[in-house]
């Protein structure tokens, strides 16, 4: 008989274990007791063991900064020889963006990580906090992954294509570019194609925190120039451009072009990621592309916004020049883009 997995679960903060205040839900401690309470079945012999650890100050992750994913990293990393899997308890709003970062943190390391949450806390009735802890658990006694993953609702997604698409249903997160990795029904119906690992690491050390300045920015119409000079001004190293469709953006303004142009000159990386939920940069497709790239911009492919910022967030604490960074922005390191 296959011996019983161990499995890490580290409770972060967010709604799964959040109390109702007076000013509305808040994180809370003593997410074991609450376990205990409501979910006894935890225990269940057909559950892998599991070791909890709290956070002393769980977190409303809409609090949580980039200092939250190399922190998280270090203990994931710091418990490697002792368990088989992580999973990450997390609150949904910027889970997407610590999913992405952990993959990138997480270069080179050979275990599961699931990531999930919940929309209704534990503590009320009908919480999906019980069927997306225990699926991130099943997801990690399968024995099949080896990389970053979000488990949510009815589906087991790749971390790095991770995104949150809804605010209030329970089927809160998509891959909008990449099928599950998983459908989560009676069991688990595994894609088998978006399990394989992920592609060799080119990145061979993991990044300590460094105090990145990465900024998005999310391109409309009447757009100022004044806007990309005050991010750059501000020391931005990268930023993430939201560009119209395929990779368009208001190129006949020849002010708005300079001023990407002095951002680009300067060193600054600026990356070009689809305002759309579905679909991939091709900046040559449109004349309005081309007049990106032509003054530096490289493009995101089919990345999401938080990928494209988590990895230039990560790149750049390795220390690596705006050249190299620019080049591996294009590449896929860690599964998180399809260059078409
Ligand atoms: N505001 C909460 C958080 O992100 C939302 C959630 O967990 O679902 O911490």
């Amino acid at each position: 008989m296959a011996e019983k997995k161990k499995i890490s679960i580290i409770y972060t903060g967010g709604t799964l274990g959040m109390r109702l205040t007076k000013k509305g839900y808040a994180p809370a401690s003593d997410l074991d007791g609450l376990l205990r309470e409501r979910l006894p079945e935890l225990g269940s012999a057909s559950l892998p063991d599991y070791e909890l650890t709290e956070y002393e100050d769980p977190l409303e992750s809409s609090n949580a900064t980039p200092r939250h994913w190399y922190d998280l990293a270090e203990r994931i990393r710091n418990a490697v020889d002792g368990f088989d899997g992580f999973v990450v308890i997390h609150g949904t709003d910027t889970l997407a963006y610590t999913s992405s970062a952990l993959s990138f943190l997480l270069s080179g390391f050979n275990k599961p990580v699931v990531v999930t949450g919940s929309q209704i806390p534990l503590v009320e009735v009908r919480s999906d906090a019980a069927g997306n802890l225990i699926g991130a658990m099943q997801a990690i006694a399968t024995g099949g992954l080896s990389d970053v993953s979000v488990c949510f609702g009815r589906y087991l997604l790749r971390g790095n294509r991770t995104t949150k698409v809804h605010a209030t249903e329970l089927d809160a997160f998509e891959s909008p570019n990449l099928p599950p990795v998983a459908e989560i029904g009676t069991d688990f119906q595994f894609n088998e194609l978006n399990v394989l690992p992920p592609p060799p690491d080119v990145l061979a050390v993991s990044p300590s925190y460094r105090d990145c300045n990465i900024a998005v920015l999310r391109i409309f119409p009447g757009m100022s120039e004044g806007l990309l000079d005050a991010i750059v001004g501000a020391g931005a190293a990268g930023i993430v451009l939201r560009c119209y469709g395929v990779g368009t953006g208001p190129t006949a303004d020849r002010s708005f072009l300079a001023a990407l142009r002095r951002a680009c000159n300067a060193g600054v990386v600026v990356v070009a990621v689809s305002q759309c939920l579905e679909g991939r940069v091709t900046l040559d497709r449109y004349a309005a592309g081309s007049a990106l790239s032509d003054v530096g911009v490289v493009s995101g492919y089919d990345m999401t916004t938080e990928a494209a910022f988590t990895k230039l967030h990560t790149l750049f604490a390795l220390g690596l020049d705006g050249g190299t960074v620019a080049g591996l922005m294009q590449e896929n390191l860690r599964g998180e883009l399809t260059r078409g």
